[in-house]
């Protein structure tokens, strides 16, 4: 399959706390293309109780990765939307190379966006966050001790991601490191990737991603 010249299929790549989500956000207002989260859809399926969220809470709460068959089917009924068809940003997967060998066919990513960042600055990062739990709206713990846990946006409940405690935290860089991170590897043979400083600020990422699109 040919793709439409200039369309963007981008794959956005870091550990968690690395501020992948936000630029995902970000990115997606300034190309006009969905972001879709694998992690998101993930949390969707459990939230809303359907078989496939119950077969897959365990490993979701656990911070341990759901099988690549389920991952893979959530993620191409998405992308069939028809909000994806002129491109889309793809926050969460591939998470091994496997899934990166099995979305080849698929995927056709245009550009993988590394954004890199130490164990250190990921664990500070993640345990201080917390985000509504209905509109997503992403805030740190320090805020919600100053303004309450009641979301500005739409008055939901702000809350921490169960994945985002202590032990959870730990596992789920730990896999990062030794399944995720030779994704880069895997892309990087295809002359795919672009790294960024994930410890710069949000802005500044952005710029420097914008400017290699
Ligand atoms: P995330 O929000 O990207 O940290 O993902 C949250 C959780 O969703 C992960 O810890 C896994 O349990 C699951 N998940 C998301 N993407 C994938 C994937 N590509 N492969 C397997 N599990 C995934």
């Amino acid at each position: 399959m040919s793709l439409p010249e200039g369309q963007h299929r981008l794959i956005l790549i870091g550990p968690q706390g690395s501020g992948k989500g936000t630029q995902g956000e970000l990115l997606s207002v300034y190309l006009q293309i969905p972001t879709i989260s694998t992690g998101h859809l993930c949390r969707t399926e459990i939230e809303r109780g359907t078989a496939l969220g119950k077969s897959i809470e365990r490993e979701v709460r656990a911070g341990e990765l759901v099988p690549d068959s389920v991952i893979t089917e959530m993620l191409r009924v998405r992308l069939a939307d028809y909000d994806a068809k002129d491109g889309f940003i793809i926050d969460g997967f591939p998470r091994t190379v496997a899934q990166a060998r099995d979305a080849e066919s698929w995927l056709q990513p245009t550009k993988v966006i590394a954004i890199e960042l130490t164990d250190k600055i990921a664990v500070s990062r993640m345990s201080a966050r917390r985000a509504c739990s209905q509109c997503r709206y992403k805030t740190t713990a320090d805020a919600v001790a100053k303004h309450g846990s009641i979301c500005p946006r739409c008055n939901g409940a702000i809350i921490q991601r169960e994945d985002d405690f202590p032990e959870a935290i730990q596992k789920r860089l730990d896999m990062y490191r030794s399944v995720t991170q030779p994704v880069v590897d895997h892309y990087h043979e295809r002359d795919l990737v672009e790294r960024f400083n994930g410890s710069l600020s949000i802005p500044l990422v952005f710029m420097e991603i914008a400017h290699v699109l």
